[in-house]
């Protein structure tokens, strides 16, 4: 038995076969799994899941990706789908360096044109940064202030994550999701109370750091998950992903750890229902 923690089972992907995608989780022992908020109608999505299926549960947040779209003050919103006992968390929220404007951006963020100055792209980046960082910030307090912990995006921006999550120590946990940087810098993470969660990214070929990371994480301080649709598990790789591939990625934890599928599935279950504790429900 084991969960997937990281889904996003409100994407269309799934609009064509989502029983079966559920079934075959159930099959493959995929107990629970969290659908993962990454705006208000999505996180509405999630929660509407959650009411129709037994094994699903929902986190709720604004990722930071989309900062721009967000409206200016999500508190209000999101402290009413907390009311919800199946949601379970706050998420994904964080910071996102990789898709700033300068970067080409993501959809949503004004795309500054190639001949702009070198001065204004740079503009761009620092206006899109603080807006993440603000809606990070509201959503962290959200999290503090229902009892909730959070489901962390970072990229590219480690140590910023890390510095606004520091005054929360104590409030709330973290779980740093998609979990890709060193063991030093799990170490930080765990410092801090928090936890990391490892994809399928573990069974590429070219995943070695991520396995050295988990080999050195102990158990009982990380969680299993899909990122699903993206990042399917290596027979999968390349393909729509889904919370039955759990399954191969905890094979490959399992070994790297060196240990069982029993004592890999005891300990990530039993962290996953402690950061989660609205989990059992
Ligand atoms: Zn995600």
């Amino acid at each position: 038995m084991f969960y997937d923690t990281h889904a996003h089972l409100d994407y269309p992907d799934y609009k064509n076969d989502f029983d079966e995608v559920i079934a075959r989780a159930q099959v493959a022992g995929v107990s629970k799994m969290i659908s993962i908020g990454t705006s208000l109608d999505s996180s509405e999505r999630a929660i509407r899941l959650a009411d129709k299926f037994p094994a699903i549960y929902a986190a709720v947040g604004w990722h930071p990706s989309d900062a721009l779209k967000a409206p200016s003050d999500l508190r209000p919103a999101l402290r009413e789908m907390c009311k919800h006992p199946k949601v379970v968390a706050i998420g994904e929220i964080g910071l996102d360096y990789h898709h700033l404007p300068s970067s080409g951006g993501d959809a949503s963020s004004p795309n500054q044109s190639i001949e702009a100055a070198g001065r204004s792209i740079h503009a761009g980046d620092a206006a899109n940064k603080q807006r993440q960082a603000d809606i990070f910030q509201q959503q962290l307090e959200v999290a503090a202030e229902t009892g909730l912990n959070c489901v962390i995006h970072q990229r590219d921006a480690f140590d910023d994550t890390l510095a606004q999550l520091k005054p929360f120590a104590g409030k709330l946990r973290g779980v740093f999701h998609c979990f890709g940087e060193n063991a030093d810098r799990m170490r930080r993470v765990l410092d801090l109370g928090s936890l990391v969660s490892f994809t399928g990214i573990v069974t590429f070929k070219n995943g070695q750091n991520v396995r050295d990371t988990v080999a050195a994480t102990p158990l009982g301080q990380f969680m299993l998950e899909t990122d699903c649709p993206y990042l399917a598990p290596v027979p999968y790789r390349g393909r729509r992903c889904e919370p039955a591939y759990v399954k191969e990625i905890s094979e490959t934890v399992a070994q790297v750890k060196n240990c069982s599928l029993e004592e890999l599935s005891a300990a990530t279950c039993e962290a996953a229902r402690d950061f989660f504790p609205r989990l059992v429900a």
